[in-house]
């Protein structure tokens, strides 16, 4: 018996085998077409055909490795604040240099257009309009838009925003978004609240 059953559970281990070796196989072909359908969704989202907008420096767009200084205003992302909005960060840049800190601009005054292509951009990386609205305004809403917003890119500059802004009016005016700043109190007094996020 015991020499039977021996072949036997070898022929057993064999079809096992040959079986989770195809199941590999199976898996790893899965595995191949997703990349392969992952890559080319992607390739086909990347792609713009001919006349779909293509925001530049003129609708204030500011390329992602290159953030602005308060004194960069030849870009329109600066020059086109508003002005008194300008001059406090500029006033409040001057005091922060004494701590050590620069304030990095990432964003600024955007054009019409621009703020549409980031709110349907957000709606594409967060699959719905719903959560995208939490962290990217509608063009009409957005005080990027009408100058008086900017988004600053370290750390530091942030923090030392939210602890010394208020001195020249400067605000932190959404909860879930610890760069966006406003002008949105008088010299001196209390910051507002800031809002949940950027459904106001
Ligand atoms: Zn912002």
């Amino acid at each position: 018996m015991a020499v039977l059953s021996h072949p036997l559970s070898g022929h057993r281990r064999l079809v096992l085998l040959l079986a989770t070796a195809g199941g590999i196989v199976l898996v790893l072909a899965a595995v191949v077409t997703l990349a392969v359908t992952l890559t080319f969704s992607s390739f086909a989202t990347s792609v713009r055909p001919a006349g779909i907008f293509l925001p530049t420096e003129e609708d204030g767009l500011i390329v992602s490795d290159t953030a602005l200084s308060v004194d960069d205003d030849s870009h329109p992302a600066l020059a086109r604040l508003d002005p008194a909005f300008l001059d406090a960060l500029r006033a409040a840049q001057a005091a922060a240099e004494a701590d050590g800190i620069r304030f990095d601009i990432t964003s600024g005054w955007r054009s019409v257009d621009l703020q549409r292509q980031l709110l349907a951009d957000a709606v594409h990386t967060y699959g719905s309009e719903e959560v995208a609205r939490q962290y990217v305004a509608t063009p009409d809403a957005s005080s990027h838009v009408t100058g008086q917003a900017v988004d600053i890119g370290t750390l530091d500059a942030q923090l030392w925003i939210i602890e010394h802004g208020r001195a020249w009016g400067l605000c932190q005016t959404y909860a879930n978004e610890r760069w966006h700043f406003e002008r949105a109190t008088e010299p001196g007094d209390e910051c507002p609240e800031p809002k949940l996020d950027a459904r106001g």
